[in-house]
């Protein structure tokens, strides 16, 4: 059985419709690029999934969690409680608490939202700082960091939960181009753990190199998915030639 499958999933905002039934479905350990031109729906389609953005339709289910969203979510909160807590979200923008440290950052999910305990919690998020190379980072404020090392202290607090999904939007985007290495050298080292990963991305050789496959979006549909070398090396509609040829 898939990790993630998505069926129908449909968004709209007032009268415009920026995702069109959406079918996607995703492997438990596979890592998946969603590429396409700005304002086609890849980030709207990453937030739906995790319900930061609430469908207009369709369902989504993640492992053994299935949203219906053909009906209210409102009548649906513990199940999407279960979601959020299965699916990480790392952001563009980082979205770190300013007023906590590194660390303190890491561990308020697992304290405050899945009550463990505090000094485990500190041991595992020492770890994981260790493992996005921060180890010396741990009492840092994220203004005193640089971009790049928010972000793996972002990583980090998504890894602290024990999602079974990652999702990704743009995680580079807001980088300085010298610190979108560190950052994708993160995220390569989780793709090599067979993690299971959605990455909206700008990145085209990470996208081609790391993910498993890659999904191009626009206007709301998925146009053509493939894995990710056939994609880029031979693609088969006219509109991913356009987009692609534009990165060549
Ligand atoms: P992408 O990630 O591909 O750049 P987005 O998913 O961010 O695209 O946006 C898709 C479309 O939805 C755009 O036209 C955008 O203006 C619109 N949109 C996104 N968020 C909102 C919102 N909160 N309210 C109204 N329109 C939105």
């Amino acid at each position: 059985m898939s990790m993630i499958e998505v069926k129908k999933l449909s968004k709209r905002f007032g009268d415009t419709e920026v995702l069109k039934r959406i079918d996607l479905s995703v492997d438990e350990g596979e890592v998946v690029a969603i590429v396409g031109p700005s304002g086609s729906g890849k980030t709207t389609l990453l937030r739906c999934l995790n319900c930061l953005e609430t469908p207009s339709g369709g369902t989504i289910r993640v492992g053994d969690i299935v949203i219906d969203a053909d009906r209210p979510l409102k009548a649906q909160k513990a199940l999407v409680r279960a979601l959020r807590l299965e699916v990480g979200f790392v952001f563009q923008n980082f979205n770190l608490f300013p007023h906590r440290t590194a660390l303190e950052n890491i561990i308020e999910g697992p304290v405050i939202v899945k009550k463990e305990n505090r000094a485990a919690a500190i041991e595992r998020a020492r770890a994981l700082l260790a493992r996005v190379g921060l180890s010396d980072k741990a009492d840092a404020y994220p203004s005193r960091l640089s971009g790049g090392q928010q972000q793996r202290v972002a990583i980090a607090r998504a890894l602290a939960m024990e999602p079974d999904v990652i999702l990704f939007d743009e995680p580079t985007s807001a980088l300085d181009p010298e610190l979108v290495g560190e950052v994708l050298a993160t995220i390569r080292d989780l793709a090599a753990e067979r993690r299971t990963m959605l990455i909206v991305t700008h990145e085209m050789s990470f996208a081609r190199d790391v993910a498993d496959r890659t999904v191009f979006v626009d206007g709301g549909v998925i146009v053509e998915q493939g894995p990710s070398r056939a994609l880029f090396d031979n693609p088969r509609e006219e509109r991913t030639r356009r987009f692609l040829g534009k990165f060549l």
